[in-house]
């Protein structure tokens, strides 16, 4: 089984991820998790690419290239191998993320990114995809908060208030269009509350 996280800045994707991990496992299965971009030596170099701040600009078809290019290894090396010995793979962002900051946030056109889609993954595609979904002043804030603990940069420091509303917006509506793999869960409630929100989801769409 193949499950994503996906979601805005700041809505704890990370946290979250641990939760998924241990309720699986406890099911006795074989849980890999992993993320986009990202996820294996080659893909996080790309990763670093992706995120370092430069004078250079960032052309978004350069930006989209540089993250197939990591999934394709990320695929290879990876999640392809674990889903074929039988193990679960949860991955904290995957192509729906490609389609809500490239395609919603940055303006590519929706039929390029499915090309590309189709191109590198096959039907390598989640079973299951958990949307974090909470208002944007709500994840920015935490994101600020997290950065300036960290000492960190990310997109939230280079884009303005309306980039992360399209990506917001992008997100709600491929779940609308796919709610049979989409589970939204609201992620502006405590964090046990999404934690209880996504065991049950999971429970009752995977492991029942
Ligand atoms: O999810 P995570 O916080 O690890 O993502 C790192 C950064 O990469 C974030 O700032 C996110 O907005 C950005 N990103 C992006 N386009 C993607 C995936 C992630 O701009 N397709």
């Amino acid at each position: 089984r193949f499950i994503t996280l996906e979601g805005g800045e700041g809505v704890g994707k990370s946290t979250q991820i641990a939760t998924l991990r241990d309720l699986i496992a406890a099911h006795g299965f074989e849980v890999v998790t992993t993320r986009e971009p990202g996820g294996t030596h080659r893909a996080e170099r790309i990763r670093e690419l992706l995120l370092e701040t430069s004078e250079e600009s960032m052309p978004a078809s350069c930006e989209l290239l540089l993250l197939f290019a990591a999934r394709a290894t990320h695929l290879e090396n990876l999640i392809r191998p674990a889903l074929a010995r039988g193990a679960w793979v949860v991955c904290d962002r995957y192509t729906d993320a490609t389609y809500a900051y490239q395609g919603g946030g940055r303006g590519v056109d929706p039929g390029q990114i499915a090309a590309l889609e189709s191109f590198i993954q096959g039907d390598v595609r989640p079973h299951l995809t958990i949307l974090l979904d909470a208002p944007v002043e709500l994840g920015a804030a935490r994101a600020r908060a997290r950065n300036e603990a960290q000492g960190g940069s990310d997109r939230f420091e280079r884009e303005q208030q309306a980039f992360f509303e399209r990506v917001r917006r992008c997100y709600l509506q491929r779940a609308q269009d796919e709610p049979d793999r989409f589970l939204v869960v609201d992620a502006s409630l405590a964090r046990e509350a999404v934690t209880r929100q996504i065991e049950a989801g999971l429970i009752a769409r995977l492991l029942a």
